[in-house]
Order: C-alpha cells, then sequence, then structure tokens
C-alpha cells in the first residue's frame, strides 16, 4: 500500500464533480440537465422556450482534466485529485485542493465530509509518517474561515484572527491554533468540532457557511524544531457558493457586501491559480485575503487540483453553467 509513484504531470488540474439528483428533486420530477459524455467532458442540457413558446434544448460541452459523474465515490474523487499531490508535500512542496461551485452542489460532502477528501488523504499522510525517513515530521492541523474578508480560527471558539506578511514577503497567521495529530479519529474529532463552529458562529447569529470560505490545513514539520519552518503543507479549501457572489445586487447592505468580498475573492483566486502555470510573472495573491493567506500556494514548488461541484437539476443551470465556466477560465492558459 501507498507506493505514491504517481505525481501530477502539471502544476493544475481540473475536474467537474456532478452530485446525483437527490430525494426532493427526484419527487418534483425534474430534469437531470447535466450529462457526463466521457472520462473528460460534460454537457449541459438547456431547456429554453422562445418567444413563440416553442421548446428547444440548447447544448455546451466543456472539457475538462476529468469529469466524474453521479455514480463516482469519495474514495475515486480522491484517488484523481488529491491523492497524487501527498507525496509532493514529503518532498517539500505545497499543495491545494479547491471545492467550488454552488450551495448544494456537493463541496462540503466533497472535501469535508465523514469520508471527505481531507480525511483520505490525511490517512496517506499519516502512513507516509511511519516510513523511517520521514519519522522526524509531524502533522499539524489548523481549521478557519474566511467571512466578510475577516479571519476566524474555527478551533479556538471562532476567534477572531489577522493575517500579517513580514519583510521577507512570509505570509502568517498570528495566533492561529495548531494541532498535532497523530492519527484520523482525532483528526475528524478535531474537524467535526470546527465544523460545529462553522455553521453557529460566534455570536450565535446562524453564520451561513455558504457566505465563507473553509480552509483546512496540513502541515508537516520537524518535530520539536524551535524554528517552525514548514516541511510541506496540504490545503483544503471549501469555497463559499458560487451563487454569492452575484449578491452585489442585493438590497441588503450586509449581504451585499459580503457578495462584494465573495465575487472579489473568487475572482482573485482564479487569476492566481492561472499565475501558477506561467513560468514568470506576478502572482496578484493581495487581491483578496483568500489569496494572500493561501500565497504560498501560489508561488514556487506548489500545485493545485480545483473540483467543480456542480447540480444536476434545471432549475440549476444558470449556477452551473457559470461554475463551468469559471472552471473552464481557471485550466485554460
Ligand atoms: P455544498 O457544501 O456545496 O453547499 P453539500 O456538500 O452540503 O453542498 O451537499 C448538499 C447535499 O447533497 C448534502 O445533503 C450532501 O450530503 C448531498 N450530496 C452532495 N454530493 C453528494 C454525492 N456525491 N453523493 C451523495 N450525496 C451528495
Ligand atoms: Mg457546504
Amino acid at each position: 500500500e501507498g507506493e505514491f509513484l504517481d505525481q501530477l504531470d502539471s502544476r493544475i488540474r481540473v475536474v467537474v464533480r456532478k452530485r446525483p439528483m437527490n430525494r426532493k428533486e427526484m419527487d418534483r420530477k425534474e430534469m437531470d440537465i447535466a450529462e457526463c459524455c466521457n472520462w473528460d467532458q460534460v454537457q449541459i442540457n438547456e431547456p429554453k422556450v422562445k418567444v413563440d413558446l416553442t421548446k428547444y434544448t440548447e447544448h455546451h460541452q466543456f472539457m475538462f482534466d476529468q469529469v466524474f459523474d453521479e455514480e463516482t465515490n469519495n474514495q475515486e474523487v480522491y484517488f484523481y485529485t488529491a491523492r497524487p499531490l501527498v507525496s509532493g508535500i514529503f518532498s517539500g512542496g505545497h499543495a491545494t485542493c479547491f471545492a467550488y461551485g454552488q450551495t448544494g452542489a456537493g463541496k462540503t460532502f466533497t472535501m469535508m465530509g465523514r469520508d471527505g477528501i481531507y480525511v483520505l488523504a490525511a490517512k496517506d499522510i499519516f502512513t507516509m509518517l511511519t516510513r523511517p525517513e520521514y519519522q522526524h515530521l509531524q502533522a499539524e492541523v489548523a481549521f478557519f474561515e474566511i467571512y466578510g474578508g475577516k479571519l476566524f480560527d474555527l478551533l479556538n471558539k471562532r476567534k477572531r484572527l489577522w493575517a500579517r506578511e513580514d519583510a521577507k514577503g512570509t505570509v502568517c497567521i498570528a495566533g492561529l491554533r495548531e494541532e498535532v495529530v497523530a492519527d484520523c479519529d482525532r483528526l475528524m474529532r478535531i474537524i467535526d468540532y470546527g465544523l460545529t463552529s462553522r455553521s453557529v458562529g460566534a455570536t450565535g447569529v446562524n453564520a451561513d457557511s455558504s457566505r465563507s470560505h473553509a480552509i483546512l490545513q496540513i502541515t508537516l514539520r520537524a518535530a520539536g524544531d524551535p524554528s517552525r519552518r514548514i516541511h510541506g503543507r496540504i490545503s483544503f479549501i471549501d469555497l463559499a457558493g458560487s451563487e454569492r457572489a452575484a449578491d452585489t445586487m442585493d438590497t441588503n447592505r450586509q449581504t451585499r457586501m459580503e457578495g462584494a468580498e465573495i465575487n472579489k475573492s473568487l475572482l482573485a483566486l482564479k487569476e492566481c491559480i492561472r499565475a501558477l502555470d506561467k513560468k514568470s510573472g506576478h502572482t496578484p495573491f493581495r487581491g483578496s485575503k483568500l489569496t494572500m493567506v493561501l500565497k504560498d500556494s501560489f508561488v514556487g514548488n506548489a500545485q493545485t487540483v480545483m473540483i467543480a461541484n456542480i447540480s444536476p437539476n434545471s432549475l440549476s443551470c444558470e449556477n452551473t453553467l457559470n461554475t463551468l465556466r469559471y472552471a473552464d477560465r481557471v485550466k485554460e492558459i
């Protein structure tokens, strides 16, 4: 088990995952408009009605590095996305795995669920750590969220945190809680705790998870190293619902500001990932709090996977097309 010979041949991989129709959608006899035609192709069959009331369907085709249909389980998604990144962090790299998509499309299920990608990656990381050559290393976990452009520690009562960039250009989050973890059970208990405070919020007011980016980081460091130098790091990011980027039109001031912030961060993210594949040039990581705290993921020896989650039902058509267009632009260099 765990030879991890396979590495990614490019620094960016963009995949699509379609979730199954749920009970409600089936009861309402909603149409499934997302067709996974091939291992790398998805087609959206958009129902349209003309002015003269003739019905027709417009077909939109997209190609990605991989397309996962509704039958695919987390294990398989993991195998083709985060798994090839794990060996990279042991050789000193940074790896990042994003879940993008509208609320309800399956981001949290894919990334943070009970058998989500972070758990499967952690299992492989703990196995690797038992090897003699890595016995000096330990894994530390941090879990925080970005809500309205502000940082909150999900492992420390949603305490407000600040990111700082030092003279050398290193970005660090002052006071962020990092817990040493040695096994999956403990890690899962820590993350469950964090997910609870994500949905409840500090003030008791319901902090809607669709409005925040959740960032889970597993960092490898040499045990007892006083400099706390990062050996390697993998980040799992459950992004805010992409439909929230359109909330800039909302009449409520608070929602409008949150929407504008999400829009800004998702645009900055796209630009930073695109900059990864260009040999030289400038990475606009200062464009948002999200890209700023992920700076290390966009410079140097970094690899990125984006999972674009889509819903199958026709009511989500516009959001689904927006998600696929966004993912398409991330991929296209
Ligand atoms: P998001 O985080 O994008 O808002 P969720 O991950 O919460 O979406 O998914 C919405 C609902 O759909 C949840 O009840 C989840 O369990 C279910 N779901 C999502 N993806 C899948 C899947 N691939 N298979 C089965 N159920 C899924
Ligand atoms: Mg979610």
